[in-house]
């Protein structure tokens, strides 16, 4: 199956209502915040689009409809980062694939190298970062900062700790999808 448009308003459509596991947030309204932030920063429509749709596994790991907690509190890493980039790799290249790949690698890079950051992660995000296999140490930074979209998964990763916002307006999901459309592979 290939990742079209219509497939990704569909799925927002159908399973972005649920809450954002832990947050004051919706899926959508977490993904329409990331993606605006990015915007506002001049983001290329690339990181724009990784913004919107990094948390896309989320959307389709089903069990995540009917857990009524957050599977950080059940003890589980939902690898949620990877899910997606089977569907992705076929609608986007790298520039877009590589920033959510590596967007949970980015919190464990961050925690290791940014004194103020690992106040700024919310009580879900920190359950889920000791799951996640807690700070990257010295060596794993390192290896982390030398790759291609190290910069841009740490931007991503940025914009997605504030993009919790309760009630926080934002261009609609069509808006974002424009640009989704101008990155994508044909
Ligand atoms: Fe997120």
């Amino acid at each position: 199956m290939k990742l079209d448009l219509a497939e990704i308003a569909r799925l927002f459509a159908e399973r972005g209502d649920v809450a954002y596991a832990g947050e004051a947030v919706s899926q959508t309204e977490h993904a329409l915040q990331c993606a605006w932030l990015a915007e506002q920063a001049g983001a290329t429509d690339a990181l724009v689009t990784a913004a919107l749709l990094h948390d896309l596994g989320h959307l389709l790991i089903a069990e995540h409809q009917t857990l009524t907690r957050s599977p950080t509190e059940l003890g589980i890493d939902d690898r949620h980062q990877y899910i997606a980039l089977p569907l992705l790799r076929g609608a986007f290249d790298t520039d877009v694939r590589e920033p959510i790949r590596l967007h949970v690698d980015a919190k464990r890079y961050l925690c290791a190298t940014r004194a103020d950051y690992f106040s700024r992660l919310s009580p879900d995000s920190v359950r889920s970062l000791a799951l996640q296999g807690g700070p990257m140490d010295d060596e794993a930074a390192r290896r982390f900062a030398a790759l291609e979209w190290a910069a841009d998964a740490v931007r991503l990763r940025l914009w997605d700790e504030e993009a919790k916002v309760e009630g926080l307006k934002t261009p609609p999901l069509a808006h974002f999808l424009t640009t989704a459309a101008r990155v994508m592979l044909r």
